[in-house]
């Protein structure tokens, strides 16, 4: 058990680097949660902005100043990092907090410090300015996520300054090039350095724990249990070639347009994962609807779905497979007929319906048109009756009183999808509470990507919360049989 009080209060005492945020109101003291740390998540955040990793894809990038930034700034405090580089610039840093508990399974948490591009000309205030303004940190990144980056950092300093250990051994890891194919980042670590996250079962990270205003007065925080799969296909359908006035029986277009046409109308059946039944669970009971029985039907999915008002857009994508066709090229003058015509499709799976996935889109295509993954990731799934899933939402509900945490599984993909293949079960969970009218899903590589002050301080205080509960950690070892990674 940590211990959480008794420990003198240092004051003024060198933050990271840069000038004091002085916009901020001050917080209360929290147990060992001294003042200093509610301003240091405020500056580390604005300082991790105004460093530009910008990452551009096909290994365009450069996270070393953030690495930078984040290993000092926990030397500072005695935690020892490694930096740790595939490709000169793509920077990573692993640190290791030892805990109280040697039969506890180690924890991940993990970020990444990469941010997608941002056109200055579009923004209301410059991108890479991490200005602070009437309580609210402005700049690429804010949400997605050296906002997490940051309460991470200086959640671990706090800990440092109070003396305080968590019951589990928690591994810090801030990553280079999430926002593309994860190859010098999370992909490289777990490739090359897996002994970095040895006793590690589960993970938190990005993107679940934000509020979301779900009616009057109904808050909900959904805490990532799993993430679909994504299968990006491309379909070509070969022909006879050909002049466009001569009878044709074996036309590439047709056929390809007839099996485009069969995908795009195709109804995916129901498949209730057990993350997105347990959602509808709950949803269906914050709503006062009746719950779905073990057998439901397809109809009776959509008739909860349809009765859930704001809330529905938390599972409808995820109670099913999807295939949508995004991309047609064929052809090259009205009186020829090619020989080939393409068109890509974006698949998405759910755990456990892959083989179904395949079959279908067997079925779908038909004998004249072959289909292939251009790109795929495995879906995931982490239990939601483990006690890590326990703790953060008790954490939640703790510091937003009359608001309920539901489980949901992410729609999009994260680094959680590589450290997975170290059998570490990932959850969704930056938590950040919310103003009404604040569209965190469109910030996610948005113009005006902004996090409230008051949003990171609760996020503080509850992964504070979540990471020293002794419970969880007691049990913690147990839930590692339950890892359910998908797919391959
Ligand atoms: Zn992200």
């Amino acid at each position: 058990m940590a211990e959480l009080t008794g420990h003198a209060v240092r004051t003024g005492e060198a933050a990271p680097t840069g000038e004091k945020g002085s916009t901020m109101t001050p917080s209360p003291r929290q147990g060992h949660l001294d003042a200093q740390v509610f301003d240091e998540v405020v500056r580390a955040t604005s300082e991790l902005i105004r460093l530009d990793t910008t990452n551009r894809g096909g290994g365009e990038g450069n996270e070393r100043p953030a690495a930078e930034y984040v290993a000092a700034g926990l030397a500072d405090v005695g935690i020892e990092p490694r930096l740790l580089e595939k490709k000169s610039g793509r920077t990573n840093v692993v640190a290791r907090i030892e805990g109280t508990d040697p039969g506890a399974g180690a924890l991940l948490l993990h970020g990444h410090l990469d941010v997608v591009p941002a056109e200055a000309a579009d923004w209301t205030v410059h991108p890479f300015s991490g200005e602070v303004r009437d309580g609210v940190v402005w700049g690429r990144g804010a949400i997605d996520m050296k906002n997490a980056d940051a309460m991470a950092l200086s959640l671990a300093r706090a800990w440092a300054r109070a003396g305080v250990r968590p019951p589990r051994d928690i591994v810090l890891a801030f990553t280079a090039d999430e926002e593309d194919s994860a190859e010098f980042g999370s992909d490289f670590l777990v490739r090359e350095h897996p002994e970095l996250f040895e006793g590690c079962t589960e993970g938190i990270s990005e993107s679940g724990a934000f509020t979301f205003h779900a009616g009057p007065d109904r808050r909900l925080y959904p805490v990532g249990a799993g993430e679909r799969g994504t299968a990006w296909l491309k379909l070509t359908a070969h022909g006879r070639a050909g002049h466009g006035s001569k009878v044709n029986h074996s036309n590439a277009v047709s056929r390809l347009a007839a099996a485009v046409h069969r995908i795009g109308e195709y109804e995916w059946p129901v498949r209730l994962t057990p993350t997105v039944r347990a959602a509808l669970a709950r949803l269906a009971e914050l709503h006062g609807l009746r719950p779905l029985g073990p057998d439901a039907q397809d109809a009776e999915v959509d008739a909860l779905l349809a009765q859930l008002g704001p809330a529905a857009a938390l599972v409808e994508a995820t109670v099913r497979n999807s295939a949508n066709p995004t991309v047609l090229e064929a052809g090259y003058k009205v009186n020829v007929i090619p020989g080939t015509a393409t068109a890509r499709v974006d698949g998405r799976m759910l755990p456990g319906a892959e083989e179904e996935f395949h079959a279908t889109l067997d079925a779908l295509t038909g004998p004249d048109v072959r289909w292939e993954f251009q790109h795929r990731e495995v879906p995931l799934q982490a239990p939601v009756d483990s006690p890590l899933f326990a703790a953060m939402s008790e954490a939640l509900e703790h510091f937003d009183p009359g608001a309920h945490a539901v489980p949901y599984c992410m729609s999009g993909g994260t680094d959680a999808k590589q450290f997975s293949r170290l059998g570490i079960m990932g959850y969704g969970f930056t938590p950040l509470k919310l103003p009404e009218g604040f569209d965190y899903q469109a910030l996610f590589h948005g113009v005006d990507e902004r996090v409230p002050v008051e949003a990171l301080h609760f996020g503080l205080r509850v992964l504070d919360r979540t990471l020293l509960g002794g419970a969880t950690a007691a049990s913690a070892s147990t839930t590692r049989d339950a890892t359910v990674p998908s797919g391959g």
